[in-house]
């Protein structure tokens, strides 16, 4: 089958699929404390999602990541994961897992079972009351338990951190020396204006250029090559040996080279984090010829992908698009 090339030339190898909306934590630049879930009925069943992912890995997709609201809170998970793992080794290099923790401890051998490697997990604070108000639930202690568990498990560990001007700035260096002295990469993300939360994200916008900066004060830092296809980009710590990554969606145009595209756990196709287009696949999915029909609402939304995204820190009030990141799964 063609590979999947979009109008500007750019190959899509990697997938994400938000498996839920759902979630055990409520954190505050993610969800409000009463968000409204899709209607469970509106999901898509285990075996649409594996077909999905089947005929996305036959046009070229060689990663997925399953990702949410919170992946582990979604009932079968573990079923989805190794059914898509017989795609492992020939057409597909990988599966990865993004998660908040919480249940990690219960979840990281099976995982590692099913032929996930790596796991993401999202860290925002180590010290207990931070962590309970950033997501609005005392779950820090399962949290690092299930990152001691994914580590014997053998599943390599990338930790998340979004930076929050008010919550977590100054505990920042701390993170990145915590995830380096256990061999963790950590990734610092921007907060981005995505849906409607309980309070205003300029307040807790913090520029990472500043933090990179401030930090470039005390720890020498080299620039690495790598590149994830996505918004990342890498320094090795020199004082700590470390790899830390930084997400500046808003402040650092990363689109040349973006390979990626996001599923939502309704069939949903978003072509871009940034932009509200979106094209249907449940539709097609469940029409009765086969995987035709939907292969050529795979193409046709392939072909409206836009060059880049529309973030702009004026609009951090506004949310650039409705959709929460809960949604479309980060
Ligand atoms: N629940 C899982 C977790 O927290 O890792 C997976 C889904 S979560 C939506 C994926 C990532 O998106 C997390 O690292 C989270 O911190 C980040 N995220 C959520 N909302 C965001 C926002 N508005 N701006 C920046 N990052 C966000
Ligand atoms: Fe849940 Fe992840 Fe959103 Fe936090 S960031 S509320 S853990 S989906």
């Amino acid at each position: 089958m063609n590979p999947l090339i979009d109008p500007f030339g750019r190959a899509i190898t990697y997938l994400r699929v938000s498996v839920t909306d759902r979630c055990d934590l409520r954190c505050i630049y993610c969800m409000s404390e009463r968000m409204r879930f899709v209607p469970r009925n509106e999901l898509l069943s285990l075996e649409e999602l594996d077909r999905l992912c089947a005929a996305f890995v036959a046009r070229g997709v060689r990663r997925l990541r399953f990702t949410g609201g919170e992946p582990l809170v979604r009932r079968g998970f573990l079923d989805l994961l190794n059914s898509v793992k017989r795609h492992l080794g020939a057409a597909l290099d990988e599966i990865t897992v993004t998660t908040n923790g919480v249940q990690l401890a219960e979840f990281a051998r099976p995982l590692f079972e099913a032929g996930v490697r790596r796991v993401n997990v999202s860290v925002d604070s180590l010290d207990r009351e931070t962590f309970k108000h950033i997501s609005r639930r005392d779950r820090l202690p399962q949290v690092l338990d299930g990152i001691d568990a994914a580590e014997r498990a053998g599943l390599k560990i990338k930790i998340n951190t979004v930076a929050l001007r008010h919550d977590n700035a100054h505990e920042l260096p701390e993170m990145v020396k915590w995830a380096h002295s256990r061999g963790f990469d950590i990734t610092l993300i921007e907060t981005m204006p995505l849906g409607e939360i309980d309070e205003d994200r300029t307040n807790q916008f913090l520029s990472l250029a500043r933090v990179r900066e401030d930090m470039a004060s005390y720890w020498r830092m080299t620039d690495l090559p790598d590149r994830t296809g996505g918004p990342a980009r890498y320094v090795r710590v020199e004082d700590t040996g470390g790899r830390l990554g930084f997400i500046t969606p808003l402040t650092h145009n990363f689109c040349e080279a973006c390979s990626r595209v996001r599923l939502t756990c309704t069939g949903k196709l978003y072509l871009c984090l940034g932009h509200e287009t979106s094209v249907d696949l449940r539709e097609p999915l469940r029409s009765n010829d086969g995987d035709a029909a939907l292969q050529a609402a795979i193409d046709a939304a392939i072909r409206l992908r836009p060059k880049g995204h529309d973030f702009q820190i004026e609009r951090l009030r506004a949310p650039a698009t409705a959709r929460h990141m809960s949604v479309t799964g980060g």
